[in-house]
């Protein structure tokens, strides 16, 4: 097994719980209800579990981060930062109003602690992506967070903070971003060095949330995508533009968002690639990496329908595990 997976049980929140106190309270108080997302709160774990019933992979084989909320908090903005200790601000950055109603260290310990874990979970990887040449993150890709900024059910921007961290390790390193969820990664746009040792490319569908045009100029090569899109066009694109233009741009290192959104059946994606054309679009990438040698660290990113946790490990182990 040469490729390394980065996993830490508190990643996973109980999110049909907080969905179910949040509206109890939302009810009970103000009649008020906004919740509109249909997120798995265990899909690390359903991952983790799949890998592990292969028989493939034990418990012991995953590599647990460490938690340092002082360095993740010390790149975030002075204002942005006081996040941590305000409900409003938590509710608003992940679009559930109702969480507000929810007390202070319920929201700290279910999800404002899982993210942070997730996000010391990319810089790991990025870490070990640079050792080993490959490493995943079984969480993490949180696109919609900025340094000044949350949305999309995104509190910390992960992948830019995990560039600044390994360019500690290896200055100037050459880095490029594969944005491959289905919602455009405008987070990740807005904290961008604006330098030539980054390079970013974005597949996203354009009909679909968050349409952030100012976000998407920061973006070296942005494929819109439209609602409905399937395999054919999707592969296509990824092949003849995303990845040619990453081979000209010559990157050290790969960050590759493997949002599984774009699934035909995500509540969220408006896109129609089906599980087959997921699994062989990570194989196109893995292999690219590969073949110019090039680390390559994925995140998980996106993915809300009960499938994905089967398709990212079925990629895994049909991709990655040699
Ligand atoms: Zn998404």
């Amino acid at each position: 097994m040469a490729t390394k997976i980065v996993y830490h049980d508190r990643y996973n929140f109980p999110y049909k719980l907080m969905q179910a106190m949040s509206w109890a309270l939302a009810i009970g108080s103000l009649g008020f209800i906004r919740n509109i997302h249909p997120f798995i709160g265990d899909r690390s774990r359903r991952v983790r579990d799949f890998l592990v019933a292969s028989g493939r992979f034990a418990c012991q084989d995953f590599i647990a981060p460490e938690m340092n909320e002082e360095l993740i908090l010390s790149y975030l903005q002075p204002q942005y930062r006081e996040i941590v200790h305000n409900k409003l601000l938590v509710a608003g950055a992940v679009e559930i109003f109702t969480l507000q109603f929810l007390p202070y260290s319920f929201l700290r310990y279910h999800l404002l602690e899982p993210m942070l874990l997730a996000s010391c979970g990319t810089i790991k990887t990025v870490e070990l992506a640079m050792q080993e040449k490959l490493a995943i993150n079984l969480g993490g890709g949180f696109h919609h967070a900025s340094f000044y900024s949350g949305g999309g059910f995104c509190l910390y921007p992960d992948m830019p903070i995990a560039m600044k961290e390994i360019r500690k390790q290896y200055p100037g390193l050459k880095i490029a971003v594969l944005d491959c969820d289905a919602h455009q990664g405008n987070g990740t746009e807005r904290a961008l060095d604006e330098n030539d040792s980054t390079f970013m490319v974005d597949m996203f569908n354009c009909q679909i949330y968050p349409q952030d045009s100012d976000a998407e100029k920061v973006a070296d090569v942005a494929v819109r995508l439209n609602f409905g899109c399937r395999d054919q066009v999707y592969l296509q694109a990824l092949q003849t533009i995303a990845l040619p233009a990453i081979e000209k741009f010559a990157p050290q290192l790969i960050i590759y968002g493997a949002g599984t959104d774009i699934y035909e059946k995500d509540p969220l994606g408006g896109m129609n690639v089906s599980a087959q054309g997921i699994m062989q679009r990570d194989k196109l990438v893995k292999d690219f990496a590969c073949q110019h040698d090039i680390p390559l660290a994925m995140v998980l990113s996106g993915g809300y329908h009960i499938d994905s946790g089967r398709i990212i490990a079925d990629s895994i182990l049909n991709n990655f595990v040699l």
